[in-house]
């Protein structure tokens, strides 16, 4: 169990267990759909607790930053994405990568000429490549001379022996992604020693008690986090931040731009995503205060 607090009793943290377990035994996989109505159940625990949820799940900070994912697609098409995403605050940009990995360093090569000195990149190449095309990749970046954060998911998922080769050759550091849905996952590839990193998502765990779990885990491992999201909107995003904030020594990277892709929010109250910043709210659990009527 996660929960701190001295107001919460015995009996009631027991009855939210016994909910958490219906949820993740009530069926195989599934994960987003476990994951919100997890975050609805943490929201009303804490609600009914009367404190914000990163307090109940022992946080204390509540601004934070993100960065941006640049779609893949043609390199004059991701140039002014990237540029565009720059003028708008964001000091990292994840690019989707992927592709032919020739054609991927070019991407980066030009991007990063596009950009000011300071912004940081990260990569992300969906499982795209082989381990050996990665290695060519990192070899070319490297001579270019191209600073960059770390590479996410150059392999297939299942490709751990991938990843460990990759990481003993690369200066830059590797994270996985599809490579870790579950807390046991995470163990598996943290006893190989095969990544830098892991990227936590409450779509893909199942919900806020595997991402804690996740987090811890890593911890133990001395392995930093980034929290991420799928296209999701401003109530599971916003969960994640909670979980940012709760585990903050650990997640040091969020990739959380999934609403401010959103042309409109249904949302009033909640935590607040405004380009780079996120904030969250000090009312109870999510601190939502309902739904905007259309
Ligand atoms: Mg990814």
């Amino acid at each position: 169990m996660h929960i701190i607090g001295k107001n919460i009793t015995g009996r009631s943290v027991e009855d939210f267990t016994k909910l958490l377990n219906v949820v993740h035994n009530s069926i195989e996989k599934n994960f987003s759909a476990k994951s919100a109505v997890e975050i609805a159940l943490y929201d009303l625990f804490a609600q009914n607790l009367k404190t914000p949820l990163y307090k109940l799940l022992g946080g204390t900070k509540r601004e934070f930053k993100t960065g941006i994912t640049i779609s893949l697609n043609c390199i004059d098409t991701m140039i002014t994405d990237c540029v565009e995403a720059e003028k708008q605050g964001f000091g990292s940009l994840k690019i989707k990568l992927g592709d032919d990995y020739k054609e991927d360093i070019k991407r980066v090569i030009n991007i990063k000429k596009a950009l000011h000195v300071e912004t940081s990149l990260k990569l992300d190449a969906n499982q795209g490549w082989s381990k050996e095309d990665c290695v060519e990749f990192l070899n070319s970046i490297e001579k270019h001379q191209i600073p960059i954060e770390l590479i996410e998911q150059p392999v297939k998922k299942g490709d751990i022996e991938g990843l460990k080769y990759i990481k003993e050759k690369s200066s830059i550091p590797i994270l996985a992604d599809e490579s870790v849905f579950s807390p046991m996952d995470a163990v598996k590839i943290l006893e190989k020693d095969a990544v830098d990193f892991v990227n936590i998502k409450l779509d893909k765990c199942g919900g806020i008690s595997n991402a804690l779990l996740i987090a811890d885990i890593c911890k133990l491992y001395g392995v930093k986090c980034m929290i991420g999201c799928m296209l999701e909107g401003a109530i599971s995003v916003g969960a994640a931040a909670h979980v940012a904030s709760a585990r903050r020594e650990t997640i040091t990277m969020l990739d959380l731009d999934a609403p401010i892709l959103c042309k409109t929010s249904l949302v009033s109250g909640g935590v607040k995503f405004d380009g780079a910043d996120i904030k969250l709210s000090d009312g109870y659990g999510l601190g939502i205060n309902g739904m905007i009527a259309r």
